[in-house]
């Protein structure tokens, strides 16, 4: 048998690696019609590695990147070093970035030294891009990618690709063992104008099938493992095309994972990397989730307790329904853990201390707080806002919270964060010409 025609070298991050096992399970699908290599590279020393076997054997070579839009420069800097430590062979590899950053900021993407980038959900773009390398084939034109015009320099971005059930693909490869949560849901219907998963998935939702999440189970269980969590941007909304859940549809979900698991098996819902959203919490789902799931700790969102706020975000709920289904949550023998954000846009001082009181409240009933930092994220509504700031009160309050073990989360780290996403669209700004939006710092209503 002839050797891979190919190296699929693939940069292999903690916390990116759900991402990545979805186009790995994509590629088990539609596999490229030549021999190929994988290789997961956990550092950037290893990419370059792989790049300068593969072209010193006169491979194709194809680097894949996914990230967020925090880690974007660091990203940015990884691939810089790849390059330069790497044989300067034109064309002899391309190198491809998605994820919601590239989603968002094609143009940022590839001035910033990518080949091309992936636009929306990856599977099917991903299976054609690596056929399309593996081959020799121009892959310019293929759907959901963008490059750069080679003459111009102006962006060039195809049609959309099609978006596909979701039991197209597997959420993790069958053929490498490497797993993942399930993920059940993809999409939103809900607009919570800070967010990126409604712009990248689309706003409705596309549920995995009972069927299609039990053979997931059952490839889990072979590879000895007992637990089950779940991807869903709203873990009610499983089975439901709208804002109301269909519990029937949840509980025979859960059913199914239990059977599958067998004794012993744990089903994990409600819980990372999946929330609750406030309004669906009630007896009835509370009592159904407590007959099947593992798990005590829920996350509920709740993101402000002032309404103004919460009105202004899109949210579509007020801050009552969270002490509601925290009250509820707690009286059916789940600790709830819910989160808020601060310096959201339109959040004053007496809008941060509402949702202090808010927090203090619900800790005093028994739940756990996990506090963020509004980070005006790329392809959101609320890209273009200020970066968030934590209230000089709120701060008090957070740490008095803390010492008693009330409130976890990292709202100082990412309120630096927020500050240099708002820094780098300032200097896109600049780069495009066009006139750097000014920081509201000081401005008491949007960045406190
Ligand atoms: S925050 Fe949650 S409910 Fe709101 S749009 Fe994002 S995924 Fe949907």
């Amino acid at each position: 048998m002839s050797g891979p025609v190919l190296d699929l070298v693939v940069r292999y991050r903690k916390g990116q690696t759900y991402g990545v096992h979805a186009l790995l399970a994509a590629l088990d699908v539609e596999p490229p019609s030549v021999p190929y290599e994988l290789h997961l590279a956990r550092s950037v020393a290893e990419v370059a590695a792989r790049v300068t076997a593969g072209v010193e054997a006169r491979r194709r070579v194809l680097t894949v990147w996914s990230f967020y839009s925090p880690d974007a420069a660091a990203m940015e800097q990884e691939l810089r070093e790849v390059r330069s430590a790497t044989p300067a062979v034109p064309g002899a590899a391309v190198h491809l970035a998605g994820g919601v950053h590239a989603t968002a900021e094609p143009l940022v993407t590839l001035r910033a030294g990518w080949d091309a980038v992936a636009i929306g959900e990856g599977e099917r773009t991903f299976t054609s891009f690596v056929e399309a390398v593996a081959t020799g084939a121009d892959w310019r034109g293929l759907p959901g990618t963008a490059h750069l015009d080679p003459a111009t320099g102006a962006l060039s971005k195809n049609r959309a690709a099609e978006r596909l059930p979701l039991d197209r693909y597997p959420t993790f490869p069958t053929t490498r063992n490497l797993t993942s949560p399930i993920e059940i849901t993809r999409g939103c219907i809900y607009a919570c104008r800070f967010c990126q998963t409604p712009f990248m998935f689309s706003a409705r939702f596309r549920h995995r099938s009972v069927a299609s999440v039990r053979e997931h189970v059952r490839v889990m269980r072979g590879r000895g493992l007992r637990d089950v969590r779940f991807i869903t941007p709203t873990s009610l909304s499983y089975g439901s095309p709208d804002e109301s859940p269909a519990l029937d549809a949840v509980e025979e979900l859960l059913a199914a994972c239990r059977e599958e698991l067998g004794p012993g098996g744990r089903v994990f819902f409600g819980s990372f990397p999946s929330e609750l959203r406030p309004e669906h919490v009630d007896v009835e789902a509370l009592r159904m989730l407590r007959r099947h799931i593992a798990n005590r700790d829920v996350i509920i969102g709740a993101q402000s307790g002032s309404d103004d706020v919460l009105a202004a975000s899109g949210r579509g709920h007020g801050a009552a329904v969270v002490e509601r289904a925290v009250r509820l949550a707690v009286q059916e023998g789940f600790r709830p853990n819910v989160d808020v954000i601060f310096g959201m846009p339109g959040e004053g001082e007496a809008e941060a201390l509402a949702t202090v009181a808010m927090m203090t409240r619900l800790a005093d009933l028994g739940a756990r707080i996990h506090a963020h930092t509004f980070m005006p994220l790329p392809g959101t509504p609320w890209r273009n806002e200020a970066p968030g700031r934590i209230a000089d009160g709120a701060r008090r309050a957070l740490a008095v919270l803390s010492t008693r073990g009330g409130v976890y989360g990292s709202w100082e780290r990412q309120e630096g964060i927020a500050a240099e996403l708002a820094g780098a669209r300032s200097a896109e700004a600049g780069h495009r010409g066009g006139r750097p939006r000014r920081l509201r710092e000081g401005d008491p209503a949007s960045t406190s």
